[in-house]
């Protein structure tokens, strides 16, 4: 590595509190972000297993981002072939795209089949190889399906016991472990999802401060998984329903966040679900505390609630209607009025609420124009000063819309057009979104098999293959290459919600 990278690193790591700088461990550990160092460290999960592999004494656990020092890591430059495990932590589909360059950056073969006793063991975990772990079968060697609390630890330890074997048989012991996934051994098995014990957990929340974050807060985390099931997004249905931790380890979170001049951010779906999150706001606000959170459900905008956010110094508000058309949302099973959605910004405008991020998708499957979106947008912003993003709709696995396509390029286009023609003379902070080609791409990779290996290995997929992939209808029938995941969560039951966005009784 040259010295302008090694000073990269220095000035990242000169700018953090709470990192660890572990010289020896009998087990050494590379924790990979496939995105760049700010991104990185703004995720609360990340932060937890740095942190958690490291409180282990045998373990020595450092950091990679693809920047600074893609192939390095940050606290000591050291190649990732010299690790004796690769982890990464997986958040986006369009990651999958990152992996093989990251691995060829760090001298490791891209390919399972080509890697030897002497190569690290690569492991991936994360919300997406909850979803579908399958395009990536053929760079990674261990999947853990679980939240990391759960029972994440025994596979590193098994790794360390079985150090010194042969690759096959060390990789046929950890596959023994509930919640570890390895194809070489076993792609036809099914894994279920291993959940920690949340309710209970004492402690969740940052463990680093960073200068170099996207975002300087203290994160705390407040709940998993969500009970509204909106039927496009995958959250109740791969994470299951709603648990809220115990408040009481939440609000030590939050003092201890307080404690070090901070600011909070309340991390989680749905936060306003909480059923004491006005304590929880009231308990940051006694003691002059400032807090953020990433977006609410216009049904929880209260009067008493938006005040309270106002006084813990929120701003600036994000709310999802999905879509300007009544019938559509409740199609998705977001079952407000366009009235609930204009009333909460009466709400925020009165309560001191300066402006509100609205997020709307396009492309739906039962959508043909955009007819009535100027006209929500024209009243929406009589309110309040609004920004807007618009993104095309991408459906995941494991969803009640996971067999049905994306729209065509040609057709979302159109919308796009569409939608933008008719604010174009009103008044708008900021419109914005994913744009339509990266969106596909990610349609591609969240609902595909082992068909887009060579798209994974070269980190790239051509905006054709994208579509014709992204595109692609399923049966109900058909076998599902995310089908070895077990969420929970029954198909019959998600096929008749299905039924039930396009109308069926
Ligand atoms: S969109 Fe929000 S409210 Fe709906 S299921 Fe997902 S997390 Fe829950």
């Amino acid at each position: 590595m040259g010295w302008k990278e090694e000073s990269g690193n220095k000035t990242f790591l000169e700018g953090e509190v709470g990192s660890f700088s572990k010289k020896f461990g009998d087990l050494s550990i590379a924790l990979v972000y496939p995105g760049n160092y700010s991104a990185g460290m703004s995720g609360l999960g990340f932060q937890k297993i740095y942190r958690e592999l490291n409180l282990v004494d045998i373990f020595r656990c450092e950091r990679a981002f693809t920047f600074p020092s893609k192939g390095y890591s940050l606290e000591r430059a050291e190649r990732l072939c010299f690790f004796d495990v690769v982890s990464f932590s997986v958040c986006f589909e369009l990651q999958y795209l990152k992996i093989a360059e990251i691995l060829k950056s760090g001298g490791i073969p891209v390919s399972v089949n080509d890697r030897g006793d002497r190569d690290p063991i690569v492991t991936a975990g994360g919300i997406c190889m909850f979803m579908n772990p399958v395009p990536l079968y053929d760079i990674v060697d261990v999947f853990w399906i679980g939240e990391f609390e759960s029972k994440g630890l025994e596979l590193y330890h098994e790794l360390l016991k079985s150090k010194g074997l042969s690759r096959g048989e060390r990789l046929k012991r950890v596959s023994e472990i509930p919640g570890c996934l390895v194809p070489s051994v076993n792609d036809k098995k099914k894994y279920e999802i291993i959940r920690a014990g949340f309710e209970n957990m004492e402690s969740s929340c940052s463990s680093i401060i960073s200068d170099g974050a996207q975002f300087k807060m203290w994160l705390v985390e407040v709940s998993r998984g969500c009970s509204w099931g909106c039927r496009f997004c995958a959250v109740k249905w791969v994470c299951g329903a709603a648990r809220y931790r115990d408040k009481k380890f939440i609000l030590a979170d939050i003092r201890e966040g307080l404690s070090r001049g901070l600011k909070i951010g309340l991390v989680g779906p749905s936060i306003l679900d909480h059923p004491y999150i006005e304590e929880i706001c009231e308990g940051i606000i006694r003691i002059n505390g400032e807090f953020s959170i990433s977006s609410a459900r216009v049904e929880r905008l209260t009067e008493n609630l938006v005040s309270l956010l106002v006084s813990g110094g929120i701003r600036q508000i994000t709310i999802a209607p999905e879509t300007a058309d009544c019938a559509a949302r409740k199609k998705l099973n977001k079952k407000f009025e366009d009235e609930k959605v204009f009333n909460a910004l009466n709400i925020c405008s009165q309560a001191g609420i300066e402006s509100v991020k609205l997020y709307f998708m396009y492309g739906f499957p039962f959508e043909e124009d955009a007819a009535g979106f100027g006209d929500f947008i024209s009243k929406a912003g009589k309110i309040i000063n609004i920004s807007v993003s618009c993104s095309p709709f991408v459906p995941k696995p494991h969803t009640p819309l996971q067999w049905n396509g994306m729209r065509s390029k040609t057709k979302l286009k159109a919308l796009f057009n569409e939608i933008k023609s008719s604010v174009k003379s009103l008044r708008i902070k900021d419109f914005g979104g994913e744009d339509i080609k990266s969106s596909l791409v990610q349609g591609a990779l969240s609902r595909s098999g082992r068909e887009v290996f060579h798209a994974v290995m070269a980190g790239r997929m051509s905006s054709k293959e994208a579509e014709a992939l992204a595109t692609r209808e399923y049966e109900f029938e058909y076998a599902l290459p995310w089908d070895s995941i077990i969420t929970g969560c029954d198909k019959g039951l998600l096929w008749k919600e299905r039924g039930k966005a396009f109308g069926e009784k």
